[in-house]
């Protein structure tokens, strides 16, 4: 595709100012904008435009398309789209705020608006989840002046309604153009935006109205709470503006993992050590709980990594009632470093066992044969 010579699209000479390239500029973006401009090629013509605007007004992009002409491939011609127009138009830059949709997003800077919500992340136990706990915490945030009630007047004095805007924030300025009146809206110059001019500040906030402290916040952590849950604090967040409501805090818990116990919802499960002779005769042991100890029957026999449930010893249901169960896994451990005696022992205690082994550790043994086999 040919590409005309921008000069040419702009309608000026090779040798115009920056000034007259502006100008044509500003002329021709008007009579093509596809806002202004219903004919079909319109959005085409204004991007050509653009696109020789976005050339020529550059001295560097200039010299080089003066050099090299369509050819230079450093310019990245196209990729300009529409979004780009900068400040550097002054006033010109809001026309195209408001024919892009921008001047229809500009909030009434007095409407009420809410504020903003608060994360903060809190490390707990084990057990604290698993019973639940209250907890102070302190958190940055801030608050709205209590010397001034959000106002940032000095008590006694209120902000008074800018007279130049009559409290909107905005100023507009509409211009009839030959292709259609065009309302140019800008923020007031004279308040900020606010709407609103303070006098006499209070000096506690220096007129924002705002104070950063450190906020204390009693929490209740209900039991069964888990790693990752988010706790929400109603009305804990930043303050809101112009009367709207403040933003929530919410508390993403962290639970530190506990050394004995693992979790799996509202079970928990641990792993006990047992003597080989504890599981092959029986035994009644000791096992630490969420909440003290109990007591756990072994019978004779048992295997190693067989689990054990003791009832609503788990975490406490956090929807719902009671708690969750503990599982008690048994680990035999094999002895070491054992006396003469010992062995002798257990040298007879092998002679006595023969190649006789009854029940599932027949079958146990037989698979594993099978395996050797390669069966
Ligand atoms: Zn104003
Ligand atoms: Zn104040």
């Amino acid at each position: 595709m040919s590409k005309r010579d921008y000069y040419e699209v702009l309608g000026v000479s090779k040798d115009a100012s920056a000034d007259e390239i502006k100008k044509a500029y500003r002329k021709l973006a008007r009579k093509y904008h596809p806002d202004v401009n219903k004919s079909p090629d319109a959005e085409e013509k204004f991007k050509e435009v653009k696109e020789a605007y976005d050339v020529l007004s550059d001295s560097q992009k200039r010299a080089n398309y003066d050099q090299f002409g369509h050819a230079d491939p450093g310019q990245g011609f196209g990729g300009g789209g529409f979004g780009d127009f900068g400040g550097d138009f002054g006033g010109f830059g809001d026309i195209f705020d408001m024919f892009f949709g921008g001047g229809g997003r500009r909030r009434n800077p007095n409407a009420p608006q809410q504020g903003a919500d608060l994360q903060y992340t809190l490390e707990i136990e084990f057990k604290d989840a698993a019973f639940g706990i209250e907890k102070d915490i302190e958190i940055p945030r801030e608050e709205t002046c209590d010397q001034c009630h959000g106002t940032g007047a000095k008590p006694g004095t209120q902000p008074e309604e800018c007279s130049v805007c009559h409290g909107t924030g905005q100023q507009e300025q509409i211009q009839n153009t030959p292709f259609g009146r065009i309302v140019n809206r800008r923020i007031c110059q004279n308040c900020q935006g606010t709407g609103k001019i303070i006098r006499e500040k209070c000096s506690k906030c220096h007129g924002s109205g705002h104070m950063k402290v450190r906020s204390k916040i009693h929490l209740k952590i209900p039991a069964g709470v888990d790693d990752g849950a988010r706790l929400r604090v109603a009305g804990k967040g930043e303050p809101g503006r112009n009367g709207g409501p403040p933003g929530d805090l919410y508390v993403l818990i962290r639970v530190r993992p506990h050394d004995f116990f693992k979790r799996d919802g509202d079970d928990v499960y641990c792993e006990v050590p047992l003597t080989f002779v504890q599981a092959a005769l029986g035994d009644e042991v000791e096992v630490p709980t969420l909440d003290g100890k109990v007591k756990l029957k072994i019978p004779p026999g048992t295997q190693t990594g067989t689990y054990f449930r003791i009832k609503g010893k788990g975490i406490t249901r956090l929807r719902g009632y009671g708690r969750g169960d503990q599982h008690v896994q048994v680990r035999v451990v094999t002895p070491v470093n054992m006396t003469d005696k010992q062995k002798e022992l257990l040298k007879e205690f092998a002679e006595e066992s023969g190649e006789s082994i009854h029940g599932d550790q027949e079958s146990f043994f037989d698979k594993m044969k099978r395996a050797f086999r390669g069966d």
